[in-house]
């Protein structure tokens, strides 16, 4: 049995800079202030152009604790955040939340309904027995009887978001319901933090909490700040296409990066509600841009598990703007929507 967790936490999608100095040299006069660092057991980045260099580390300051704040909210690395309390309560009475949590979770609720419940964020039970939550990775495959056990616990008609003169409240129906907001926890995060750098005046910057980035405006070049997607393999980070986000968020899920093996089998950390196992098709990477980044984390997850047909199906439908990459015999399909091409600055021609 194979255990080791290829956990890698750098972002799919690469903001400027990060890995292809996109942005070319700094300008002089325009140089960007960049803070870094570690939070949701990912890496966040934020590049600010125009920010004086005094100020820096009131930012970080300030980013710190609005990074701290969300990782409260939404964690279930931490008994003691709001989403943990949740999960640990046997009861089904409503429970406080933030309202920015509640947002949060009626766009996963939604995006979950529309891609027919496989966005679910009810699925924790399953993804801590196949051990891609706080919990160890199982020493032997799950059983059916187990599987099934988690599959009773979940399913998104058992949640619901209550929002009220006097605040904002979470309800399940089912006492031992364990929500996961993971798969929009980046994304949340990364919105709040362009928020925050909007805040304090500054209107040309690029941020990212793992594969989730917004930009908005010019590069320290005085250029369209350029975004990356990464090729889906965990051996290079070579990039595949590079988009101009035009102020919008954008988010990928691939199946290539966080996985492990065991009897043999690479296990993903995407989790197929219907059938409570890792998915095992050939979509390894969704990107989607959206309004939000928060949005466009939602509906990345949902879209790789239904695979690469029913994913396009949707993003037609819903008029997403999609990128997939698809695993085949000879290499990778690339497949876009009309709306993904709009952002499309340069594509990997090699294919
Ligand atoms: P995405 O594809 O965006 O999301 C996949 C994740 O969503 C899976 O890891 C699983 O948790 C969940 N998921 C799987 N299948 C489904 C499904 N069908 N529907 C809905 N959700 C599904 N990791 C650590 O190792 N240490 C930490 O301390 C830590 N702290 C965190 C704190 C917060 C607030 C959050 C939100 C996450 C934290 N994580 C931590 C988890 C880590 O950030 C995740 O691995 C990461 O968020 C997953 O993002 P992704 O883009 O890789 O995967």
């Amino acid at each position: 049995m194979l255990s080791n967790r290829h956990l890698i936490a750098t972002s799919l999608v690469i903001g400027c800079g990060a890995l292809l100095g996109a942005c070319g040299p700094t300008n002089e006069n325009q140089p960007a202030v960049v803070i870094s660092g570690t939070t949701m057991g990912t890496y966040y980045r934020v590049s600010m152009v125009g920010l004086d260099k005094s100020r820096e580390p009131e930012l970080r300051q300030q980013i710190e604790a609005q990074l701290k704040e969300d990782d409260h909210e939404l964690s279930t690395y931490k008994n003691d955040s709001v989403l943990s309390r949740f999960n640990q309560y046997q009861g089904t009475d409503p429970q406080p939340i933030s309202n920015g949590m509640a947002d949060a979770i009626i766009t996963s609720l939604r995006i979950g309904h529309k891609t027919d419940n496989e966005m679910d964020i009810t699925v924790g039970p399953l993804v801590n027995l196949w051990g891609f939550g706080p919990t160890k990775e199982p020493v032997k495959m799950p059983t059916q009887q187990q599987i099934d056990a988690a599959r009773a616990e979940i399913g998104l008609q058992h949640l619901k978001v209550i929002q009220q003169v006097n605040g904002d409240f979470l309800q399940k129906d089912m006492p031992n319901m364990y929500v996961d907001l993971s798969t929009v926890g980046e994304g949340y995060a990364t919105d709040h933090l362009a928020r925050l750098v909007e805040g304090n005046g500054i209107s040309n910057y690029l941020v990212s909490v793992g594969g989730a980035v917004v930009s908005r405006g010019h590069n320290p070049e005085g250029k369209p700040w350029q975004v990356a997607i990464q090729k889906p393999t965990d051996k290079e980070n070579a990039v595949e296409a590079i988009v101009d986000l035009q102020g919008m968020g954008i988010s990928t899920s691939g199946s290539y990066r966080n996985y492990y093996e065991l009897d043999g089998k690479r296990l993903s950390h995407i989790i197929d509600p219907a059938t409570g196992r890792p998915i095992t098709h050939k979509l390894v990477s969704a990107t989607v841009i959206a309004p939000t980044a928060l949005e466009a984390d939602g509906w990345d997850t949902g879209l790789m598990v239904l695979g690469t047909q029913k994913a396009l199906a949707l993003a037609e439908k819903e008029h997403l703007a999609v990128y997939l990459i698809t695993k085949e015999p000879n290499g990778f399909k690339i497949t876009m929507t009309p709306q993904f091409k709009a952002y499309l600055r340069k594509a990997d021609k090699s294919r």
